[in-house]
């Protein structure tokens, strides 16, 4: 089977298609002419990039017309001619054993999703790589019978309130944007609110994954929703977000002979750990190697034992971190340059209408009206300041600052609008619904809370 009988199968029977494909592809044209070259019959589709280390993969997702399950099918060697890392292949080739097996998903319209497959959906909408090193994302609650997930609840916060409406709906899995469970308890009590909570959900069966700052930080997340409150703009991320692939180490030595190389090379891909290295060499006049070798590091200590034993790569090894990739519009925060500058008061009521929210706070900036020209904007979901703090921006947008900062920001000449925390968060959760709903089917109810609310109100 090759690339293009697979794709007449496919095609055959589809309404509409999702596409994931690797980060490099985010901002290049072939996300418009992968699917129309491979996908002509479908009449819709919608396509989102990522990226894993240096495992480039992609996922598509089926939505058949005549059967209500999505059907998956990925692969781990998706290969394109558009981009120079990859390989020369016109279109994706998908490997024909793994296509087959999901192909039969197709025969089982009624095939209801495990948590496993709930949870592979949720991983590829937000890798949760993408999340701060300090935060408790990712599977909180996992019960001990496996049951099919037929109903999923959205939620900003999972409080008391919000858990008496996921019991009395029956839900299977609670999805709370901020984790319910983060300090690391020592017991499960009735008299902490917290405790309880997990209690309820171990008895309830029910399953609770919190995506927190992976929301935040994936490209089309809760920051890209916030910023886009103020309208179309040039959006740059403010934290940039990097590869969280093996850490590596570039090595630099001389060798004066090719024969000295090789050994070295020889030694070098003995190593446990080391099958991955990359070497380049550079010869100079006289018949020298300039060498540079990347290896990651855990195969670093060997490494460097063998080069030191040669006299001439021991004494000019020079040993630098690689610095991971960045993964193109991801990270915490970002700044828009808005395509139609706006006044500080109509900023305020599209923020207003963005959010769903009848006030706001605003802290105007040094010589600044609200009739003054808003031209930048730096936007951080929840309590922002850490992120934003220093920014060069005429606006600052996020759900809490402290008085000191938000003194800071005016001093500079920068106005503030805060919302509080998490009504600069909840709204996101709408958006996600969407994709969830198209990425589950039919067969998996999703529901926002009804009774998730900012703690504040305004009296
Ligand atoms: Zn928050």
């Amino acid at each position: 089977m090759n690339g293009n009988d697979v794709l007449r199968n496919i095609t055959f029977s589809c309404s509409s298609v999702e596409c994931q494909l690797p980060l490099p592809f985010a901002r290049g044209s072939c996300i418009s002419n992968f699917p129309s070259l491979m996908f002509a019959t479908c009449r819709e589709f919608s396509g989102r990039l990522f990226h894993l280390g240096l495992n480039l993969s992609c996922g598509i997702s089926f939505k058949t017309s005549t059967f209500h399950p999505i059907a998956q099918l990925s692969t781990s060697h998706c290969l394109f001619s558009h981009h120079p890392l990859l390989s020369t292949s016109r279109f994706p080739v998908l490997r024909s054993a793994r296509v087959s097996r999901n192909l039969s998903d197709f025969t089982h319209p009624t095939a209801l999703m495990d948590l496993k497959g709930v949870l592979e959906v949720l991983e590829q909408l937000a890798p949760l790589s993408l999340a701060e090193s300090w935060d408790n994302v990712g599977l909180l609650v996992e019960p001990s019978k496996p049951r099919p997930i037929k109903t999923i609840l959205l939620t900003n916060d999972l409080t008391t309130a919000v858990m008496d409406e996921a019991v009395a709906m029956n839900c299977d899995l609670i999805v709370s944007y901020h984790p319910p469970l983060f300090r690391p308890f020592k017991r499960l009590l009735q008299k902490d609110w917290k405790q309880r909570l997990a209690v309820r959900a171990i008895e309830g069966g029910i399953a609770i994954f919190s995506p927190h700052t992976s929301w935040d930080s994936v490209e089309g997340g809760v920051n890209d929703w916030l910023v886009g409150g103020m309208g179309s703009g040039k959006v740059s991320v403010l934290s940039q977000a990097h590869s969280s692939g093996p850490q590596k180490h570039r090595l630099e030595f001389f060798c004066v002979n090719d024969e000295e190389l090789n050994s070295l090379l020889e030694q070098l891909r003995h190593i446990e750990g080391s099958e991955n290295f990359q070497c380049s060499a550079l010869r100079n006049e006289s018949g020298g190697q300039q060498v540079n070798l990347i290896f990651n590091s855990l195969a670093l200590t060997a490494a460097v034992q063998i080069l030191v034993s040669n006299p001439h790569a021991g004494r000019s090894l020079n040993i630098t971190q690689v610095q991971q990739p960045p993964l193109l519009g991801c990270g915490q925060g970002r700044l828009s340059v808005l395509d139609e500058p706006v006044s500080v008061s109509t900023a305020v009521q599209k923020m207003k209408t963005h959010l769903g929210l009848p006030h706001l706070r605003l802290a105007l900036g040094d010589q600044q009206t609200l009739d003054s020209l808003v031209k930048t904007v730096a936007v951080c979901a929840g309590s922002g300041a850490s992120v934003i703090q220093g920014v060069k921006a005429d606006l600052y947008i996020t759900g809490e600052m402290s008085h000191h900062e938000v003194l800071d920001a005016v001093c500079k000449g920068t106005s503030v609008i805060l919302s509080d925390h998490s009504n600069s968060e909840r709204g996101f959760l709408a958006v996600f619904k969407q994709r969830l709903n198209a990425r589950l089917g039919d067969t998996v109810t999703v529901a926002i809370s009804q009774r998730d609310q900012d703690p504040l109100q305004v009296v």
